[in-house]
């Protein structure tokens, strides 16, 4: 996870990140102090809630061998371990379960402790909010399903908003799935919810049986991990675009929907020219800077619905759909000359800064009404006009 160093935040998020903490010490001020003092079946409940929660966050955050492959993002297991404290203990107690927050950002000692601090403040205000909700309820929620689920879903979603907006106005070029999440994470926040809502129960049926709930929330906090495996399996890291595999299997499935609707479609192969020459002039970290530059030109210059690629080292690739030839070679101009404007501003391998200006890219482009629509058929005719245009010379576009 990356660092969020306090000071460095726009004033909007400082402001934000600022109330969100206030607020977090309030709640927990006046919920620890306040209150009737809780029974001894309460206190022996939330020993055990507690107890669970403290193994689970040690053992994934501290034991779990694989937590140095990636990142650990426990969020799932606290809303569930946090929902079952809610619908089963008195407000006073179930702020001091966010102990296991705290273990976690303690346990894993990031970089920049903002994040975490930020996002525990947040979920202890949602906790907050779920208890208002479960206290205005009869019977506090003991064998009601559907008064049950309606604080699961407060907190997690007060937990979502709160902690979305924080990261928007940190960052406000930010997709809404990079903010809100992606809806894989929405699916473990469902589970999230009902492993919350069924350790209440067993809390309230068995409290030692709830050390059985132990491996399920260890493999929750797997689940939490989900999204971002999904994302690095199908993403080039250098340049956030698709890698190679992943956008082959978009691009034969595109290329199914383009012959079922007879319209046509348009491969670009694009190779950026003498690549070696700038990591042997600037370095290898500028050439990467200058590869992360014409992935975002290429993503600007074509529409939505276009899939733009990193086929290998410095060479990309883009299906247009519902192109026809001329267009595809118009649009690969336009690409062409705005690699040729690009300024990019790197470190040379000297240290110093630099700008890097004079890159050109070739381009091949071969469309389905030449060549069909199997991919392979294509992405060999892009190649060979690809080739074509580096032997005239470079910084060029050729149709195959
Ligand atoms: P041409 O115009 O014929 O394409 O010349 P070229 O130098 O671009 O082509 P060549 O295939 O000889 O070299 C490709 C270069 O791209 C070599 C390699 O160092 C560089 N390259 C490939 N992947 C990366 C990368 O991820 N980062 C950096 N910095 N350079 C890369
Ligand atoms: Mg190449
Ligand atoms: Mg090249």
């Amino acid at each position: 996870m990356r660092d969020w160093p306090l000071l460095s935040l726009r004033k909007p998020a400082l402001l934000y990140w600022c109330l969100i903490y206030a607020a977090a010490v309030g709640v927990f001020l006046t919920s620890s102090l306040g209150g009737p003092p809780p029974t001894e079946d309460e206190i022996r409940d939330f020993g055990v809630l507690a107890g669970v929660s403290v193994l689970v966050v040690v053992l994934t955050s501290a034991c779990d061998p694989f937590r140095a492959e990636s990142p650990q993002n426990l969020w799932a297991v606290h809303v569930a371990y946090l929902l079952a404290g809610a619908l089963t203990l008195p407000t006073n107690l179930v702020v001091l379960l966010m102990i296991g927050p705290v273990l976690q950002g303690v346990l894993e000692q990031r970089p920049g402790p903002h994040r975490w601090l930020f996002t525990t403040a947040a979920t202890t205000v949602a906790t907050f909010v779920a208890c208002l909700v479960a206290g205005t309820c009869p019977n506090h929620y003991e064998n009601n399903l559907f008064g049950s689920l309606m604080v699961g879903g407060t907190l997690l979603s007060a937990r979502a908003l709160l902690v979305g907006i924080g990261f928007w106005l940190r960052k406000p070029e930010a997709r809404p799935n990079e903010v809100f999440g992606e809806p894989l994470d929405v699916g473990v926040g469902i589970v999230a919810v009902c492993t919350g809502v069924l350790s209440a129960m067993v809390l309230l049926a068995d409290p030692l049986a709830v050390i059985l709930l132990v491996p399920p929330f260890v493999l929750l906090g797997r689940a939490t991990q989900l999204a971002q495996w999904r994302r690095s399996a199908q993403r080039d890291p250098k340049t956030g675009l698709t890698n190679a595999t992943h956008w082959n299997r978009l691009a034969r499935a595109e290329l199914v929907r383009t012959r079922v609707r007879r319209t046509t479609a348009a491969v670009l192969l694009l190779d950026l020219d003498h690549f070696k020459r700038v990591n042997d002039e600037v370095g290898h970290l500028a050439g990467d800077s200058a590869l992360a530059a014409v992935a975002e030109l290429l993503q600007n210059e074509v529409q939505r619905r276009d899939l733009v690629g990193r086929f290998g080292g410095e060479e990309f690739v883009i299906l247009l759909p519902n192109t026809d030839p001329v267009a595809a070679e118009r649009q690969a101009e336009r690409i062409r000359l705005a690699v040729s404007g690009l300024a990019v501003p790197t470190t040379a391998a000297d240290g110093r800064p630099r700008l890097l200006t004079g890159l050109t890219i070739s381009i091949g482009v071969a469309t389905s009404s030449r060549f069909g629509y199997e991919i392979d058929a294509l992405m060999v005719a892009a190649d060979s006009a690809l080739l074509s245009a580096k032997n005239a010379g470079r910084n060029l576009v050729t149709l195959a």
